[in-house]
């Protein structure tokens, strides 16, 4: 006798959004979270009138799965859409000055960012080869196809800004799938892009860069709330133990020790934290998650007066190649980006530090923190005079999964690990990626396999169907 059919282990996005399809296939489900309150790593908080993010600030989807649950779970009318003058530019760092970033290979070869020689060397890419091992790197990735400048000066602070990594060591075909997807299927990038182009124009697929008003806490709060979730806070998971068929998994609670028998089980906890868990089970699988290392983060909000800013803010924001020697690897223009984030004639400033490049950043104090941000903002935006009127500082000791190393081998080990624990699922962002898209994407692929299992199907709109299927059919959407 079962419990539930379902046991989700760690309430944030990855657990909720896993929870939401599981329901949708007509399963039971619990989900038991550690902390007070779910959605884990994103937490959005009003302080002195302004909406700062914790951890993820927006969504980019081209995902029909992501799409289907905003609506489906009634978000779509509180989703708030990245402003016009957002989409206008998206700066890099560069010697000092904010350079707009070429986002079309057309404006690629005509923009200021790039030498000549950088220039050439990217109109020989659709002549390249196709090569490449599977443990091949960013940087060896993207210095074989497009150069090393492109890699120096907008490939780097990309990977080191939204995922915290090191292109160096960064596995090319597990941190940029789409891109390294292209080359295997086109032969190049420029290939790649143009074929991908025409496709989405032919099939009306669009990528749609939201927030939501409330900020991105509506997106957890909604989906803790879908009716028939069982979910149960101040719940810390310390043991699962095999039953015949099942599982039984015990967890601390306030009133003491509480247990559940469940069918499945899915774990969305971060690896070091999934080993535990599964140590006395397979120590060896144990070792592989334990070998999963995580970059920090530190994220400053700075609030401020409208006119102490030089700069227009006409865009997303901007990232910092590891060249120009910041502790800083990008800064969003929250105000710009979605509106409602700033009182009215103020502007709020999001400053990410850190991740592999810096990770002693985390360490430092708010002083320290304020300071560097300050000082590499100072000059950028040109900011005049008096200090910011609001400040939140937010750490993030493991904010990210880096998918450095052999990391394919090492999924390939737990994969044939987990094989031997039926019905034990991991959702986690270290496999499948680490942003908000991926997490409900992963999520719904875990909930299909888990339906199956069970002898139950996740049902899906015909609208939806017929996209996913177009979507896997064409592969790779960039
Ligand atoms: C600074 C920063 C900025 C980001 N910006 C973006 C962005 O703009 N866009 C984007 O798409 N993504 C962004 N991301 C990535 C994204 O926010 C995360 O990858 C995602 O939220 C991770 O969700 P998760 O559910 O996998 O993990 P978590 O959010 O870490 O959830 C795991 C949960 O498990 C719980 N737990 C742990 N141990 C136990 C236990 N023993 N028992 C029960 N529960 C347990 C934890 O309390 C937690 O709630 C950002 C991340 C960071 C850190």
């Amino acid at each position: 006798m079962y419990d539930t059919d379902v046991l989700i282990i760690g309430g944030g996005i990855s657990g909720l959004s896993t929870a939401w399809w599981l329901n949708r296939a007509g399963l039971s489900v619990n989900v038991w979270e550690s902390g007070k309150c779910p959605g884990g790593k994103i937490k959005s908080r009003r302080q002195d009138g302004y909406l700062t993010e914790q951890a993820a600030a927006l969504v980019m989807n081209f995902r029909p799965e992501v799409a289907q649950l905003v609506q489906e779970s009634g978000l779509e009318a509180a989703k708030t859409a990245r402003s016009a003058e957002a989409e206008a530019h998206r700066y890099l760092l560069h010697d000092g000055q904010l350079t707009a970033m070429p986002m079309r290979l057309g404006r690629m070869v005509s923009s200021p960012l790039w030498s000549w020689r950088a220039k050439l060397r990217l109109l020989t890419e659709p002549f390249i080869l196709p090569g490449g091992s599977e443990d091949e790197t960013v940087s060896d990735f993207i210095c074989r196809r497009l150069g090393r400048e492109v890699l120096e000066k907008a490939m780097e602070p990309f990977v080191a800004g939204t995922l915290a990594a090191d292109p160096d060591l960064a596995n090319a075909a597990a941190t940029l799938p789409r891109l390294t997807a292209l080359e295997r299927r086109y032969g190049s990038l420029t290939a790649g892009v143009l074929v991908s182009r025409v496709l989405r124009r032919k099939r009306a697929c669009i990528t749609d860069t939201f927030s939501f008003h409330g900020g991105m806490s509506t997106l957890v709060d909604t989906l803790s709330r879908t009716p028939g979730v069982c979910l149960a806070t101040s719940h810390t998971v310390n043991e699962i133990a095999p039953q015949q068929h099942g599982w039984r998994v015990t967890a601390t609670t306030h009133d003491g020790q509480r247990s559940l028998r469940a069918r499945k089980l899915v774990l969305t906890v971060p690896a070091g934290c999934a080993a535990r868990l599964v140590n006395p089970l397979d120590a060896e699988l144990a070792e592989q998650l334990m070998g999963i290392r995580y970059a920090p983060k530190t994220v400053v909000h700075l609030g401020m007066d409208r006119t102490v800013v030089g700069h227009p803010l006409d865009g997303t924001g901007f990232l910092v190649p590891r060249r120009e020697n910041q502790p800083m690897t990008g800064n969003l223009w929250m105000s710009t980006l979605f509106s409602g984030r700033a009182p009215k004639g103020k502007v709020l400033l999001t400053a990410y530090l850190g991740g592999a490049r810096a990770p002693a950043t985390v360490d430092w104090d708010d002083g320290r923190i304020i300071d560097a941000a300050l000082a590499m903002l100072r000059p950028v935006l040109r900011l005049k005079g008096s200090e910011p009127e609001m400040v939140r500082i937010d750490r993030h000791r493991e904010a990210m999964p880096l998918y450095h190393g052999a990391y394919q081998a090492r999924m390939q080990a737990i994969d044939a690990r987990l094989a031997r624990l039926p019905g034990v699922h991991l959702v986690a962002s270290y496999r499948g990626g680490v942003s908000v898209r991926d997490r409900i994407t992963s999520g719904y692929t875990a909930a299909q396999r888990i339906a199956a299992e069970l002898g139950s199907a996740l049902p899906m709109t015909a609208v939806y169907s017929s996209h996913i299927g177009l979507k896997l059919e064409e592969g790779v959407t960039i």
